[in-house]
């Protein structure tokens, strides 16, 4: 059994993928986010690599960390030739929908691309179901929802178990929409476990994020604002740099990693069979670590981490090998835990100055190793069990 998993080079934006293979043979295959910031030709190498390797292939497992644009403008591209059997994401309201159209219409893009991605965005349910068997949600917990003035989106059946076995999708008894009024999930394929976490702003953040919308809307409502391209742009103006925190903070985090991390591991301490690429020296790294934690743009980690320890379970997070840096690097007060490699995807070539100084300084005055992802450089690990 082994597991092949690779962070993309792509620039500012982070395109994730793995493999899980028997008998070398690939089984199940999965991808966190695809998206970068400096414009689509930076990723057509990247999505030429995947369908090298993975021909047309579906896509077992499609997460959706949020829905900003540098984790997900490649999403049509890849979807346009791998049908996802399921997708994942967190909780996109019409509140969500308006700003994340606000911020492209503010963005440079070429007016062509504003056009596509706005009408994705625009029709997103539609999107998705033309394109994977199953679609999971997760959003916060149920009482913050009903709290809102926003109605919860009409997305088919909730669920209230945390407990997904792949075969559950496989055998097509699993309906086509499952809205998960949860802060996380398993999902789990043969000896892979999938491990989400999810959390809701709090009340207050909620709320201010709602009102400074609200504010801005000027009187006028949600739907009226996304019919009138006037008004739209209006919004759009009024909002710049008012609404990062929020939609960052709603990124799906991602564990993934063998079930039995003590069982394999004991074949790896006998003989290091991890093969790490990228350095092609598994001697300086003496990694035991199986398990690895996706954050998408996640900022609130110190805040949550608790949470996150018991979600994952403490054994899990001492397992995770490989941890991708929250925010491309731009959370100032991160903290390097002691996980073995700590990733960084970012643009040397992007506007946002990421990765942040005092991040890197943390990484470097810790144990962990620092890989760089960026248009010059990729990441790949192999887990072999
Ligand atoms: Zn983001
Ligand atoms: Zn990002």
């Amino acid at each position: 059994m082994e597991a092949f998993m690779k962070f993309h080079s792509v620039g500012q934006g982070l395109f994730y993928e793995g493999t899980l293979l028997q008998d070398k043979l690939p089984c199940f295959r999965f991808v966190y986010d695809c998206g970068t910031q400096q414009g689509k030709p930076m990723l057509l190498p990247a999505l030429n690599d995947y369908n090298i390797r993975n021909d047309d292939a579906p896509i077992d497992l499609l997460v959706l960390s949020h829905f900003h644009l540098d984790h997900f403008n490649g999403i049509p591209e890849l979807l346009a030739r791998h049908r996802a059997k399921l997708i994942v994401f967190p909780e996109f309201n019409d509140l969500d929908r308006l700003v994340l159209i606000a911020q492209i219409l503010k963005s440079h893009l070429s007016s062509q691309l504003k056009t596509e991605y706005i009408d994705i965005v625009l029709n997103l349910e539609a999107f998705f179901e033309e394109h994977s068997d199953h679609q999971m949600m997760i959003v916060g917990e149920p009482e913050e929802r009903l709290a809102d003035d926003f109605p919860m989106p009409e997305f088919g059946e909730t669920y209230r178990t945390d407990e997904f076995d792949w075969e559950f999708f496989a055998s097509g008894k699993a309906p086509r929409k499952i809205t998960l009024a949860k802060t996380f999930v398993t999902i789990s394929y043969a000896w892979w476990e999938f491990k989400f976490y999810h959390t809701a702003p709090t009340a207050t953040a909620r709320a201010n994020y709602q009102q400074t919308i609200q504010k801005n809307l000027n009187g006028n409502s949600v739907s009226t604002v996304f019919s009138d391209s006037s008004l739209l742009k209006k919004f759009a103006a009024s909002m710049k740099g008012k609404w990062i925190s929020k939609e960052n903070n709603n990124s799906l985090l991602l564990y993934h990693g063998p079930k039995r991390q003590s069982a394999y591991s004991v074949g790896c301490s006998t003989d290091c069979k991890c093969a790490f690429w990228a350095m092609g020296n598994c001697q300086r790294c003496g990694n035991m670590r199986t398990g690895s934690l996706l954050t998408g743009d996640f900022e609130n980690l110190l805040a949550d981490w608790p949470m996150i320890v018991q979600t994952f379970s403490q054994n899990r997070i001492d397992n995770i090998g490989f941890f991708q840096v929250p925010h491309h690097g731009g959370q100032d007060k991160f903290t390097a835990y002691n996980f073995a490699h700590c990733v960084i995807s970012y643009g040397v070539k992007g506007s946002y100055y990421h990765p942040n100084g005092s991040t890197l300084t943390n990484i470097a005055h810790s144990p962990t190793r620092l890989e760089l992802v960026n248009e010059y450089h990729d990441f790949c690990y192999w887990i072999l069990l």
